[in-house]
């Protein structure tokens, strides 16, 4: 079969590799759709992120769906031509942070798409995987495959709601509205938030968000003093999600969250100097969001019973034999959100 192997940054080939043996508490799918993600795009584009770098070939990509095309002997509850959305998170269940339910810290994880570990686990942009059914979540009839890839980054963003806290009648600051922020706004809203504004440096993201339920955007290249607004009575903001992995935007939020506010850091950005003493001054909780797990099940619930619509974020879906093309388009933030990938 087919698989988007990536050999080092802009290098990013179409290689046959063979179809691993199905276990017999195991699927096999045929992979119908494929989400690049930023961290796909990081790869691509530099090799990796951070201290995590590509140091052997690797299959990219962890957002896909497809159907099943084998079921194992001893799995349970599949049927051959069922449409599933694929869990990337695969945590080993058994150490300590698994054991806790804190799997997405889990000790041995192997997470699709992923250098961080020697040899790199492979990823999911291929016509065929073999996944355990504990990864696969049946799509409804409605849920088309695209639809059902954005399970993951979705749950993304369930995640860092999750960790924010109650948001019921909160007011929401998103900065940087590509997908995973779009999402938030989507995940927020679905919490119980009352008012989302969100910002970016971009037209085309911020009319995304709109779309998809954020009440006020505002892009802080045509208006750098319209989030000032929010800056009365030491700030109108419960939660800030910050979105951007960009410092502007993360620092952008200090005037504007109010004293003991939320600040959500959900994008992985560089190194980034904060002002301690706004911090302490305004009690500020800074906490992070790092993947998911059993978010990934509530994701496709929220998509199968129709009460999140992620297709307003579909911007565009190329043939995986155009991955360089698509590559390209998904790095360019003033035409895209999601770019999938089709493996038919
Ligand atoms: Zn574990």
């Amino acid at each position: 079969m087919d698989a988007l192997v990536i050999h080092a940054p802009g290098d990013l080939r179409v290689e046959q590799i063979d179809t691993p043996d199905l276990l017999p508490h195991q699927l096999q799918v045929r992979v119908r759709a494929g989400g690049i993600c930023g961290s796909d795009l990081h790869y691509f584009q530099h090799g990796g992120f951070g201290t995590v770098r590509i140091k052997e070939p690797m299959v990219l990509g962890h957002e896909v769906a497809g159907s099943i095309e084998d079921v194992g002997a001893a799995a349970q509850g599949f049927a051959v031509g069922e449409r599933i959305a694929i869990s990337p998170s695969r945590p080993c269940g058994l150490c300590r942070f698994c054991q806790l339910g804190q799997q997405n810290h889990c000790l041995d994880m192997r997470y699709y798409g992923s250098a961080m570990r020697m040899p790199h686990v492979q990823g999911a942009f291929r016509q065929r995987i073999v996944c355990e059914t504990s990864q696969a979540h049946k799509l409804a009839d409605h849920v088309s495959d695209g639809e059902g890839s954005m399970a993951e980054p979705l749950s993304v963003a369930l995640h860092a709601v999750n960790r924010a806290g109650p948001l019921l009648g909160k007011r929401v600051l998103v900065t940087g509205c590509g997908p995973i922020g779009a999402l938030v706004v989507i995940a927020a809203r679905r919490a119980g938030a009352t008012q989302i504004v969100v910002t970016d440096m971009a037209s085309q993201p911020l009319r995304a968000a709109m779309k998809v339920g954020a009440d006020q955007a505002i892009n802080i290249v045509e208006q750098p003093d319209a989030l000032g607004a929010f800056s009365a009575d030491k700030g109108q903001f419960d939660v800030h999600f910050e979105a951007s992995g960009n410092a502007r935007a993360l620092l952008s939020g200090f005037d504007v969250l109010r004293p003991r506010g939320v600040l959500m850091l959900v994008g992985l950005g560089g190194d980034i100097t904060l002002p301690m003493n706004t911090i302490v001054a305004k009690e500020f909780d800074v906490r992070g969001a790092f993947r998911f797990h059993a978010e990934f099940a509530v994701a496709v619930e929220l998509l199968n019973k129709r009460l999140v619509d992620v297709k307003p974020l579909i911007s565009a879906t190329l043939p995986y034999r155009d991955a360089g093309r698509a590559f390209a388009l998904a790095a360019d933030r003033s035409q895209a959100m999601k770019v999938l990938l089709s493996f038919d």
